[in-house]
């Protein structure tokens, strides 16, 4: 008789999961384990809305396989000391797990796979988060990529990405001796103020809730997706991204999904654009593969002495209050808070014009999205913000300054995205919603209600490119 633990992590599902399928292939016992060991990726440890989804994934996962005949194992501490105590108490000979790809984590694993191996455990991992291994995709040369298009094309140059798992029908069940669980409370994932009833209306996190959010938006917006994604008003994106962070879905599932349904339905052109976003996800994860200093140094080591603004405390703290005075940044930063998501264009509107125009060192925005968003991925959290710090990978050049007013014209021309987010502007007339201060007395709001500009537009770009030169003048790069 035969055990063997299965230690998830981000890969919170049934289908699609080798790890767990090879594990129920070659035994007869299973611990299906958790582990919350929060000071092993340190400096980052999930932040408050991560946290929460975590909570509600784990139950949904629980319950899941409950009807399987079998149930989550969950312990708190040191992930080795924790491994070693399950193995103890259950005799397993063997741990399976799937791969993560983020610094702190990689070398978390690297040691535990030693350590365990030293005391003759057999351990075994799998590729399941990612559509190629960050080390798979190779320039000419042999070296990784700093640019999304020729590293897509190498992608798509792979054979084929193979058909996902199906969920299994049935699993080994756990072993007969008593292996010590503490309850889903006890990992104290859930934040101890109420802010997040927004996050609950909004979304279910789960495997299940994953697929139908997938098949919702195959029948809905795919078709329309590469004009449909830049509009924030609308649903026109999957909204897919905590799903795929937490791996409550592979994207391999979402991939032949995709892909099918275009065949059949002739959504080309929107299938092409969607997963050549899900192949910046593999660029990003590639990216923060090689390059593991980013997320809190800049790729392009240049702009390490960039001259930030000092004292910015009072533009930071307006800024994640959601009260710039610039309405589709305020809007987006309230969107952020209630719902734990943001639209893409308008996160790089948010983060342009706190990098660039109040000149606040991008990691303070790094960090706040990090707290703030349910699906905040340290890839693509940092491959974003370098992109708007224009220090990054494949980076918009530091002089291309984000206008919020004519952005807000372009992508939302009739204001109602701003209008959802700030009712304080429901009344004004469309000429102004996105530059309320330009109003006439008779119709703009009081400032009382909501705030003038924290920042002229004008200057404060003229202040970024003069400090740009600066640093090109005495810059080291
Ligand atoms: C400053 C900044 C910070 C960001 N932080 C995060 C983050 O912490 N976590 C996160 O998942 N995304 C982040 N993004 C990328 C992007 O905004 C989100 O992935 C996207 O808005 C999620 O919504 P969606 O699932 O509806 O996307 P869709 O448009 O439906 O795209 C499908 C999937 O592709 C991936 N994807 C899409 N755009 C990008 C991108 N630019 N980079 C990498 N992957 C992408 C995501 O996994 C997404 O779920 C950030 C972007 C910026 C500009």
């Amino acid at each position: 008789m035969s055990t063997a633990i299965v230690w998830f992590r981000r890969d919170l599902r049934l289908a699609d999961n080798p790890a767990l399928e090879s594990a129920a292939d070659r035994h007869d016992k299973l611990v299906l384990l958790y582990i919350e060991a929060e000071s092993a990726t340190e400096p980052w440890s999930a932040g408050a809305a991560s946290r929460w989804w975590l909570h509600h994934s784990l139950e949904r996962f629980d319950a899941d396989l409950a009807k399987l005949g079998q149930s989550l194992t969950l312990k708190r501490g040191p992930a080795l000391q924790c491994l070693r105590e399950c193995l103890a108490e259950s005799g397993a000979d063997a741990v399976y797990w799937n791969r993560m790809y983020d610094p702190a984590a990689r070398q978390r694993d690297a040691r535990i796979k030693e350590e365990l191996r030293g005391d003759g455990i057999a351990v075994e991992s799998f590729a399941a988060n990612l559509l190629f291994e960050p080390w798979q995709i190779r320039t000419g040369k042999g070296g990784p990529f700093r640019v999304f298009t020729p590293f897509w094309r190498a992608c798509q140059r792979q054979a084929e990405i193979a058909e996902p798992l199906p969920a299994p029908a049935s699993l080994p069940s756990r072993p007969d001796s008593s292996v010590k669980s503490v309850t889903l409370d006890a990992l104290n994932l859930m934040p101890e103020i109420g802010w997040y009833d927004g996050l609950a209306r909004m979304w279910q996190p789960g495997e299940h809730a994953a697929h139908a959010r997938l098949a919702d938006f195959c029948d809905t917006a795919l078709a329309n997706y590469a004009d449909g994604r830049e509009v924030p008003s609308v649903a026109g994106t999957s909204r897919l991204s905590p799903h795929l962070h937490f791996g409550e879905i592979s994207p391999r599932s979402v991939w032949h999904r995709v892909g099918q349904h275009s065949l059949l339905q002739r959504s080309q052109p929107g299938a092409e654009a969607f997963l050549r976003e899900i192949g910046w996800r593999e660029f990003a994860h590639h990216v923060l593969f090689h390059y593991p200093h980013t997320p809190d140094q800049p790729l392009n080591s240049k702009y390490a002495d960039f001259p930030w603004r000092e004292n910015h405390g009072d533009l930071l703290s307006a800024w994640q209050r959601g009260r710039t005075g610039f309405p589709i940044v305020d809007a987006g930063m309230r969107e952020l808070w209630h719902t734990g998501w943001m639209h893409n264009r308008v996160r790089m509107i948010v983060a342009s014009l706190l990098v660039k125009n109040l000149r606040v060192p991008w990691t303070a925005g790094a960090g706040w999205f990090w707290d703030t968003l349910v699906d905040a991925d340290l890839a693509n959290n940092t491959l974003g913000w370098q992109w708007a710090a224009g220090c990054g990978a494949d980076a918009a050049p530091y002089f291309r300054i984000f206008n919020p007013v004519r952005q807000g014209e372009k992508f939302d021309p009739d204001g109602s995205y701003v209008r959802s987010w700030i009712p304080e502007l429901a009344d004004l007339p469309d000429r102004w919603i996105h530059k309320p201060w330009e109003a006439p007395d008779r119709v703009r709001p009081d400032p009382d209600l909501y705030p003038a500009p924290v920042v002229d537009l004008a200057t404060s770009r003229k202040a970024a490119l003069e400090a740009l030169a600066r640093l090109k003048k005495y810059g080291s790069g």
